[in-house]
């Protein structure tokens, strides 16, 4: 049983599904006016690794996540740049799945973008209209949030201290600074689209109230995204949906900061100015590992440092794949189901880390012992795990071996198996002139770089 802190009630609870064995997954996605940030990529690798754990349980998962392909931000860019805001949103949407793909993290299920979505979302607003909780105003279309019941839930503050806290803004014809925009009417030159309120085009929080409901149905089970999202967006979502008297989402899930060191970002300091350097410059499963290794609502930090150490620990469980490679064996389920009481724990991936580095000291010793049986129950066990969390095991690509390397380490397996030491040592000897440490393992020969 899969129990996740839920926002909505400050409390972690089992994670009770709409339909069993059927997870349906909504995840804000970005606004595409930039290259994405280190931020992005722990929130989409927190729901990967939900999404991945779900699917290894048997569970179906359909997973949805947005593009906001026009906002202010891409209008200003279109501006500044003299291109369409659709250059601009195409140009870095490109940018984001390639980050995506290089980071490992599965393709969302449904990809709804805000432009596809307008009718949709001005029926919406019409909806919110005509029932008497929206009003206009000379620039746009509000919701009258003191018609919501329970407004401020998942913000978990009174009314009056969330009021207190809004932003001072010009517009005095809203009725309270709580109440947000639903549909923006058109400044000169901005795309826009027609409604009853004339052109225009609607507001953020419209966007991914409409988008889940359509993909997912009312009712779907969870609702992720960086605790950022709490309040304002996830909450006004939320205000739409209870306003039209619809079942939004049964959880709500929100992922911790990413903490950078110091104050602020450098590159004096060497930090990762953006995700793509942080991709560039590290092991690409690295920030997967460094996520695994917090726990999920609360913060991490992505600092050189921290990417050293979780480089280190990948070098560690991939010199364990390569010299188990060869061994048979299932995986222990005592083991197993120790991963499983860990994840079912609000996720708890720190502890099922620890295991797993446990299983790869048990397995090395193992194999130090000559035991081939245990080694192999060790490797299985620490595969599945390994998949479970979307892992990747043995190195990535660019681990492979040089050919001439490739062809020292056949020969000397050819000749130890022929027992034909002298060419065994020769082989070896070759190896080790050209900077590799040799080692042998039930697996065969195995080389790293020294
Ligand atoms: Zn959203």
């Amino acid at each position: 049983m899969l129990r996740l802190h839920d926002t909505a009630t400050g409390e972690v609870r089992e994670l009770a599904l709409r339909e069993p064995g059927k997870l349906s997954l909504y995840v804000c996605g970005p606004t595409v006016y930039d290259v994405p940030h280190i931020g992005h990529a722990r929130s989409v690798l927190t729901y990967d690794v939900l999404r991945r754990y779900a699917q290894w349980l048997g569970w179906e998962v359909t997973h949805a996540a947005n593009i906001t392909d026009v906002d202010d931000n891409i209008i200003n860019r279109a501006n500044r740049e003299g291109r369409t805001e659709p250059e601009v949103a195409a140009e870095y949407e490109a940018v984001w799945w390639d980050a995506m793909d290089r980071l490992g993290a599965l393709r969302p299920n449904h990809v709804p973008h805000a432009t596809e979505y307008v009718p949709r979302m001005v029926e919406l607003v019409t909806e919110l209209a005509d029932r008497g909780l929206a009003y206009e105003t000379s620039d746009g279309v509000y919701l009258d949030t003191s018609k919501v019941e329970g407004y401020g839930l998942l913000a978990q503050q009174s009314l009056d201290d969330l009021r207190a806290g809004a932003r001072v803004e010009a517009n005095d014809e809203k009725r309270s600074p709580l109440d947000f925009v639903l549909w923006k009417k058109a400044k000169p030159d901005e795309p826009s689209w027609p409604s009853p309120w004339g052109d225009g085009r609607p507001g953020w929080h419209t966007e991914c109230v409409v988008m889940s409901l359509d993909l997912l149905g009312e009712g779907f089970d969870v609702h992720g995204g960086g605790q950022d999202l709490k309040f304002p967006h996830h909450e006004n979502e939320r205000a739409q949906a209870v306003a039209l008297g619809k079942t939004f989402v049964r959880h709500w899930v929100h992922n911790g900061w990413v903490v950078v060191e110091g104050t602020k970002m450098s590159k004096s300091l060497g930090n990762f100015t953006t995700l793509l350097d942080f991709l560039d410059r590290v092991d690409r499963r690295a920030y997967r590992l460094m996520v695994l290794q917090a726990h999920y609502r609360g913060p991490i930090e992505v600092t050189p440092d921290v990417a050293a150490a979780a480089e280190a620990s990948l070098r560690r469980l991939d010199e364990f794949a390569r010299n188990t490679a060869g061994l048979a064996g299932e995986p222990d389920e005592e083991r197993l189901a120790d991963f499983r009481v860990a994840m079912d724990d609000d996720l708890d991936t720190p502890r099922a880390m620890a295991l797993l580095f446990t299983l790869v000291t048990e397995g090395n010793r193992a194999i130090g012992e000559g035991d081939e049986a245990r080694a192999g129950a060790v490797a299985a066990t620490v595969r599945a795990i390994a998949e479970a969390v979307g892992l990747e095991l043995g190195g990535s690509d660019d681990d492979e071996l040089p050919p001439d390397v490739a062809d020292l380490v056949a020969r000397r397996d050819a000749a130890r198996s022929s027992k034909d030491w002298a060419a065994a040592d020769a082989a070896r000897d070759e190896l080790v002139a050209l900077g590799w440490l040799v080692e042998d393992t039930p697996a065969g020969t195995r080389v790293r770089r020294s």
